[in-house]
């Protein structure tokens, strides 16, 4: 399936600006992109632009998003947006403030095909790649919703595999960091654990950030936690991870969503470890946001804190990452569950 056929307004770089605007003077088109692209304004917004070359931008160069709903929550701290694209697909973005940063978190698919049972986009299935534009278009409305409060980080965690969809995730990057002016170490890429991705971003001209949701050290665990260790082992995943940080230097850092009773034991801790250790890798440890499709629970925050102890004391560098809009059933993928009438998959059986 492919991305929305029609162009949108993100899609456009600055040669196919150029282009769409040919005969009009170079001043012009330079207030357009300035405004349209770097300051993230709405055509009608550009009041040093003539109306009905407004009028032109609107009709030419169409917005791909259409908000359905927008839900705060954590005290201003979160908000999560939910859009319609072309075709119906429905997809969200978060804006999270911090104290010292305010991130964006991106969809780079509607659905997802890598069917983690424990996720609410992998309970679902897979509708569509995402365009370019469909990808940017989520940050620059993000910050526009942000204010004040500098949008200063993108990560893309949000529905989706963005390896699974490189090309479009790699332009979109690419337009963050040239034309919106987001650096590159404060882009991160989160990924599954698709090796040939993963190879093909050590070699890529921007040293992003890279995520990788591990969940389990060892393979038996993580085939059915994550179903394309299946396809890219932990052996394989491991040597794509070590030749990232040796070509990049840049830092490595693990997701691993805490399932009570399942990869929250001192084994699990202790293989981890040695993961991690090894890769000098950065641990990212999240309570599950239980799901409607996996009956199994989060771990409790002692058992959380227990096992970070226990990294830490093997010599991991961990943080405990919040999870932001549980409270009103908003995290990971939540909000649209919440929102539509979707299928959802019976609890996976543990074996
Ligand atoms: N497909 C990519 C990016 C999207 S998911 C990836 O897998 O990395 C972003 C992160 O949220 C991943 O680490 C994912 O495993 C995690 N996640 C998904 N569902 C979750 C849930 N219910 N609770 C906690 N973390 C979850």
């Amino acid at each position: 399936m492919a991305a929305g056929s029609q162009r949108t307004r993100y899609d456009v770089g600055r040669a196919e600006l150029d282009e769409l605007l040919a005969g009009e003077p170079s001043y012009r088109v330079d207030q357009i992109w300035d405004g349209l692209y770097r300051q993230g304004k709405d055509p009608s917004e550009l009041s040093n632009v003539p109306k009905a070359l407004r009028a032109r931008l609107e009709s030419d160069l169409p917005t791909a998003l259409t908000e359905v709903t927008r839900v705060t929550t954590d005290d201003g701290g979160t908000v999560k947006l939910l859009w319609e694209l072309e075709g119906g697909s429905r997809i969200e973005t978060v804006l999270m403030h911090y104290d010292d940063r305010t991130t964006v978190c991106v969809s780079t698919q509607a659905g997802c095909a890598m069917a983690c049972g424990f996720c609410a986009t992998g309970q679902a299935g897979f509708e569509r790649q995402l365009g370019v534009g469909e990808i940017v278009e989520q940050v620059v409305e993000a910050r526009r919703e942000a204010g004040d409060r500098r949008v200063s980080n993108v990560v893309f965690m949000g529905m989706g595999e963005p390896l699974a969809n490189y090309d479009r995730t790699w332009a979109a990057v690419h337009r963050l960091h040239d034309d919106i002016g987001i650096g590159a170490r404060h882009l991160t890429l989160s990924t599954v654990g698709l090796v040939p991705g993963i190879r093909r971003l050590a070699v890529a001209d921007l040293p992003v950030n890279l995520a990788v949701s591990l969940h389990a050290a060892d393979d038996e665990l993580r085939d059915e936690l994550v179903p394309i260790n299946r396809r890219y082992p932990l052996d394989q995943l491991v040597e794509a991870c070590r030749d990232y940080v040796d070509r990049t230097r840049r830092r490595l850092s693990f997701e691993w969503a805490m399932i009570s009773g399942v990869n929250d034991r001192f084994e699990d801790a202790a293989r981890l470890a040695g993961i991690a250790n090894d890769l000098r890798a950065h641990v990212n440890l999240i309570p599950l946001n239980s799901t409607p499709g996996y009956a199994v629970q989060g771990s409790s925050r002692n058992r959380v804190h227990a096992f970070a102890e226990d990294l830490r004391r093997r010599g991991v560098n961990v943080t405990l990452r919040d999870t932001r809009g549980s409270d009103i059933d908003a995290a990971c993928g939540q909000l649209r569950a919440g929102h539509e009438a979707q299928p959802i998959a019976p609890p996976r059986r543990r074996s």
